[in-house]
């Protein structure tokens, strides 16, 4: 028996590469009717599928909107599936390494080439052909909808919290899924059980009203740079231990057992070093890199500015110099709390005199996932029919906000079950999707949607 993407090939395809074609980029201003554009056929197409109360939700300032889609006929003792997805897109350059254009969508040797192909409109594109297969073949067996699809994901927009949080009776759900992840492998299933969290800080160090010459002040006055080596040499060790006092307080501690079932996904040292160029893995000894990447907090310097790099010499000591710093932060590690510690530390390390500003850019608590979950349960079960194998957990290193707004607001569990492959080029030239994880992420997704009515 065909599948639905098999049935419909033919007209899925033209369907996601119309949508593929619109050049929704929200980092780039000129892209603006675009997103418009982008906005009017994304509703059209709901419409289309048979969602009910298509909006067009307009932001503040004139961002990206948010559109929003029901279909609430399933009635009140069906649950309620939230779902989530973004509409915008990358940039696409560099241009030139593409070897078909980026948002003249083809497809070669069974995948479609396209900016947005898999993140995230390939992969929202599956729910929402996944529906359309319910509400047109089998109406009975979908649960209650709610959608909603943001245009401010790529460049973190700060609107998408605002919206959940003031809308939290428009969207209160039982569960929410989301497909914005990869999978291990084409013929590997797997589902997301925890994201780190993070906190971003910018500190900026300030020492004097002026830059100063370094002959007439030298020696006599701090240099903003010298104290900001000080105080980034002092947040991490030598073994990859982050030197905050209290960091690591609330870290959960995770069982023998609990440990050999992360460790069931290999990340090998070795793929590590191909994939990266590093000559050596550097962390935290007793951890193996599969643990240090999902169950392990970390701390990065992420860019640092201060004073002349131009070319040629400048005998300056600057007034001022700033750094960005991520934290990535596991299971019951509290952001606010984290933050603060961060403030307080390094505060107390700067010199007396010497002014630090501090800036925060994000602060998002880490998601674990309870296996025990029952929706968790089935979204396991449908991709093992689908892919015929046990999907394995895995704990991603990376963050997905939404995931904490909706857990804050809605107080409900996301699934994060996505059909992406690791080498879908996202964020790069070439991005693709793969037609044969379309097919199989469209019967998942109907299975899992069918299961719960
Ligand atoms: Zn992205």
């Amino acid at each position: 028996m065909g599948s639905y993407f098999k049935e419909n090939k033919t007209r899925i395809i033209s369907e996601l590469s119309q949508w593929l074609s619109i050049p929704t980029i929200s980092a780039l201003p000129e892209f603006k009717p675009e997103i418009k554009r982008g906005t009017q056929w994304l509703s059209e197409h709901l419409e289309g599928i048979g969602l009910n109360n298509v909006e067009i939700i307009p932001t503040e300032q004139d961002a990206p909107p948010i559109v929003y889609a029901d279909w609430l006929e399933a009635g009140s003792d069906k649950p309620t599936v939230l779902i989530y997805g973004h509409y915008d897109v990358q940039p696409a350059d560099p241009i030139d390494e593409w070897v078909s254009a980026p948002f003249d969508p083809q497809v070669r040797d069974d995948k479609i080439y396209a900016r947005g192909a898999n993140d995230n409109k390939g992969q929202h594109f599956i729910i929402l052909k996944a529906i359309e297969a319910l509400l047109s073949e089998d109406k009975g067996k979908l649960p209650n909808i709610k959608l909603f699809l943001e245009g401010e994901e790529e460049v973190g927009g700060t609107h998408l919290e605002e919206f959940i949080k003031e809308n939290s009776k428009k969207l209160s759900a039982d569960i929410c899924l989301i497909a914005d992840t990869p999978m291990l492998g084409p013929d590997q299933p797997s589902i997301i059980t925890g994201l780190r969290g993070l906190v971003y800080m910018e500190l900026i160090v300030n020492s004097a009203k002026t830059d100063m010459h370094s002959g007439h002040y030298g020696g006599n006055v701090h240099n903003p740079i010298q104290v900001l080596s000080w105080i980034l040499s002092k947040l991490k060790d030598e073994n990859g231990k982050v030197l905050i006092p209290y960091f690591y307080d609330d870290v959960k501690e995770w069982s023998p057992k609990e440990r050999a079932k992360i460790n069931e996904v290999t990340m090998s040292e070795g793929e590590i070093i191909e994939h990266t160029g590093v000559r050596v893995l550097f962390g935290e000894e007793e951890y193996s890199p599969i643990e240090r990447f999902g169950i392990r907090p970390t701390l990065d310097i992420n860019g640092i500015w201060g004073g002349f790099s131009g070319e040629g010499p400048k005998t300056v000591i600057p007034k001022t110099a700033g750094a960005k710093v991520s934290i990535r932060m596991v299971a019951h590690q509290d952001p606010e709390k984290i933050e603060q510690s961060f403030k307080d530390y390094v505060t107390s390390i700067t010199p007396k005199g010497v002014d630090i500003k501090f800036k925060t850019y994000s602060k998002e608590p880490a998601i674990i996932i309870d296996p025990s979950n029952k929706y968790f349960q089935t979204a396991v079960e449908a991709l093992k029919d689908v892919f015929g194998k046990e999907p394995k957990f895995v704990m991603e290193g990376g963050s997905i906000p939404v995931g904490g707004h909706i857990k804050k607001y809605l107080d409900i569990d996301t699934i994060y079950m996505g059909f992406g492959l690791p080498d879908d080029n996202l964020h790069a030239p070439n991005e693709k999707f793969n037609l044969g994880m379309l097919d199989k992420g469209i019967e998942t997704t109907i299975k899992f949607l069918k299961e719960l009515t």
